[in-house]
């Protein structure tokens, strides 16, 4: 009876340690693309410590056409009119690499292969351009793959829940985006673009413990697996797809968002700085006279700004709004004009979850230890919790009944509008990035409080599933 137990205890044992590293999807391989286009090199240098093997991709795996284990740095350039494998002193020994794949001998038992000394698992395959330079590209398990693009996009250090849902949303936007860039040859980039990818020598304990534990897992929504968009930091309250992209999306609302650390920042820009971006953006007015905010959508984000000048009247709309200043400096939409940019009093870094946030006197959800009010002329100021009145355009509220308030929408609000008609223009805003989905710092809030990633990815996209 003893043994007898003894060995269905093992046998569960034995059942564990083979369930825990199959991946659900092990079949699916992805072609990520390292150097293409104006990075693509006429050859490339690859090492790999214990030799290498030619193969094909058959299904999720590879199955070997050639043996090279004798060798442990090879060069792949092209040589009338074919991709080739040389050895370091210009020896031909693999005369056609068209529809092959480089491998480490070892592939299988997570041998990686360097290209120009950066490590990557599974192998390397090449595409030649019309310019005879070479495009190298990455094949490679998802899952190995998303252990390359987690620290980058997230880093390391984020609580386990955060790092898992972000593992599910770039599994779900590689499986969702294969073919993205067919034209050299490869499913995804390794920019921001698509998503970065630095492969083997960007993967730590616990990225891939957030992968392994979220193995093959992707997001739902009416059927069909979905893109995970993310970004930064929300302000507050994250965008409907549709105010930001155009076109509905039913997974990808604008919710309030409970979780979002304070990100306060300011610009300014002189007439002249507006005019001259309008000139470049091909939308001149002349002599600049007048920027209103003249609409904002339903989560209180800028949806139209109109400039007008001595010539002409323009108005820039939607995601344009914030790519129009220029990278980085107007970081999101929610933002209002000042008179005055944010204090490093204002802008300090100690707020914590659970106070209050009011954006353009509305309360918008509980987020920052400080708290902040944008009045009517424009200007934020920070005010104290307890007891405290915050301004409004309209009237005085009194800080405990428009935290009761907390968690509903703000209407949204045409009685908001707002004028600059002379420079310099400020602009000061909560947030950074586009607003449509997961915002990272709010995943990573949610996870320091307890919430699991199945939790924390419902919360930011609307009636998916995860399977
Ligand atoms: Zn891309």
């Amino acid at each position: 009876m003893k043994k007898t137990i003894t060995t269905i205890m093992l046998t569960i044992v034995l059942l564990t340690l083979t369930a825990v590293p199959v991946f659900a999807n092990e079949s699916e391989l992805i072609k990520v693309g390292l150097k293409y286009g104006s990075t693509a090199k006429n050859s490339y240098t690859l090492t790999c410590g214990d030799g290498f093997y030619v193969g094909e991709s058959t299904g999720g795996d590879f199955a070997e056409t050639e043996d090279l284990t004798e060798y442990d740095t090879l060069v792949v350039t092209s040589a009338d009119g074919a991709i080739v494998l040389q050895t370091t002193d210009g020896t031909t020994i693999f005369d056609d690499l068209t529809g092959q794949v480089v491998l480490p001998e070892s592939y299988e038992e997570g041998a990686t292969i360097s290209v120009d000394g950066n490590s990557y698992r599974g192998g390397l395959c090449f595409t030649e351009n019309k310019d005879g330079t070479l495009n190298s590209i990455n094949i490679l398990d998802i899952e190995y793959y998303v252990y390359g693009v987690l620290n980058g996009e997230m880093g390391h250090l984020s609580p386990l829940e955060a790092l898992k849902a972000q593992a599910v949303t770039a599994r779900s936007f590689a499986l969702t985006n294969l073919n993205r860039h067919s034209q050299y040859g490869f499913d995804v980039c390794c920019g921001t673009h698509c998503q970065v990818y630095k492969g083997y020598s960007d993967e730590y304990k616990e990225t891939c413990k957030a992968v392994d534990e979220t193995a093959g897992l992707a997001i739902y929504s009416d059927g069909k697996a979905v893109p995970g968009y993310y970004f930064k930091n929300s302000g507050g309250h994250t965008q409907d797809a549709a105010d930001v992209w155009g076109g509905k999306v039913s997974y990808l609302q604008g919710v309030v968002d409970e979780y979002s650390p304070s990100y306060p920042w300011s610009v300014s820009f002189t007439f002249k700085e507006l005019e001259e971006k309008l000139t470049a953006a091909k939308k001149s007015v002349g002599t600049l006279q007048k920027v209103a905010i003249s609409e904002r959508n339903s989560a209180g984000a800028v949806a139209e700004l109109t400039f007008t000048g001595s010539a002409d009247t323009v108005k820039i709309t939607k995601e344009s709004v914030r790519t129009f200043f220029g990278a980085g400096l107007v970081k999101s939409t929610m933002f209002s004009f000042g008179d005055a940019e944010f204090s490093d009093d204002d802008t300090g870094s100690d707020a914590d979850a659970g106070d209050i946030f009011l954006y353009n006197g509305s309360v918008k959800t509980v987020i920052s230890k400080k708290v902040y009010a944008i009045g009517s002329d424009g200007k934020a100021v920070q005010i104290t919790r307890s007891g405290a009145y915050a301004r409004n355009a309209a009237s005085t509220v009194k800080l405990s009944e428009a935290a009761a308030s907390t968690g509903t929408k703000p209407a949204s609000s045409s009685s908001t509008v707002e004028t600059a008609t002379e420079g310099p223009l400020v602009i000061n805003g909560f947030g950074y990035g586009h607003g449509v989905g997961m915002p990272q710092d709010s995943a990573i809030q949610m996870a320091k409080q307890g919430f699991t990633f199945d939790e924390i990815l419902k919360y930011y996209y609307t009636g998916i599933d995860i399977r």
